[in-house]
């Protein structure tokens, strides 16, 4: 490809992107994000998936499911519910799918909802292609090689040995803007360059580091950022969280999620 085909982001640039609260700003004008994920067997990708959308810039976090409990114990700042997602409460964008298991009516639930969703992990399983289509509102859906594989029906090495190509075949087949995960994070959205993340780590590679992901680009998102932006700055700062926190030595995604933080100031020069 063209090198005009592909672009990435530049500190200047992410800087510019992060929302700061203006002076007269309030919880709600910061943006609430919802995390629909989780489930009694997998607790934990709710509780990190809140984790990053907490350093995400949103002015609220509200958590539907299941793992409430585990959620509220860890960050009693979350808003949670057990109902349906649409019965929640004003939501600006929501995440859907980390840990969620098989609880197809959830995804659906978020689905229908007119502001921007996240989808990943077992929401990408769940979503019908059709459904992703006809949606008004921005998706984002976040695989890895194995979840963008099934996505387009093909296997991981296919995937693998042409992402450039598998991530925009995803775009265009749902509609959706797609961050394909990886050794290099690409993100996709018909008739943009993609962007290739600058800053990501194979200290990365560990278990629970993408639904830390999920919810820092998903508050990105409630916050106001575009399907793409959202996403590539997302990636960015994960990237850099990631190398802060592992500074050479290996990490847990809860590492990740606490080092976003340092990521953010270290972007904004503070
Ligand atoms: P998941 O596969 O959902 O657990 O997400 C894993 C996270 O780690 C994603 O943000 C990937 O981009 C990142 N990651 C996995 N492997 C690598 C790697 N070898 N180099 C850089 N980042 C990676
Ligand atoms: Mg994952």
């Amino acid at each position: 490809p063209a090198a005009a085909d592909l672009e990435a982001l530049q500190y200047a640039d992410v800087a510019a992107l992060l929302p700061v609260p203006g002076a007269e700003s309030d919880k709600y004008r910061r943006g609430v994000v919802g995390i629909a994920a989780g489930s009694e067997r997998y607790p934990g990708a709710a509780v990190l998936a809140v984790a990053g959308a907490l350093r995400g810039g949103a002015g609220a976090v509200r958590y539907v499911g299941p793992a409430a409990d585990a959620v509220i114990d860890r960050f009693p700042e979350t808003l949670v519910h057990s109902g349906p997602p649409s019965k929640a409460g004003r939501v600006q964008a929501w995440v859907v799918g980390p840990g969620l298991g098989d609880d197809a009516d959830r995804v659906r639930d978020v689905l229908a909802a007119d502001v921007p969703v996240l989808v990943d992990a077992d929401g990408l399983r769940l979503a019908d292609r059709a459904t992703v289509r006809a949606r008004t509102a921005p998706t984002l859906l976040t695989p890895h090689a194995g979840e963008a594989a099934a996505l387009l029906g093909t296997d991981r090495a296919e995937v693998e040995s042409a992402r450039l190509t598998a991530v925009r075949r995803l775009a265009e087949e749902y509609g959706a803007t797609v961050l394909l995960k990886g050794s290099t994070t690409l993100v996709a959205a018909a008739g943009r360059p993609v962007r290739v993340n600058p800053t990501g780590t194979s200290w990365l590679a560990t278990a629970g580091s993408g639904d830390v992901l999920s919810g820092l680009t998903g508050s990105l998102l409630a916050a106001g950022l575009d399907t793409v932006d959202a996403a590539s700055t997302g990636a960015f700062l994960h990237g850099l969280a990631a190398r802060l926190a592992a500074r050479g030595a290996p990490v847990g995604a809860q590492d990740v999620a606490e080092g976003v933080p340092g990521a953010w100031r270290e972007v904004v020069g503070g």
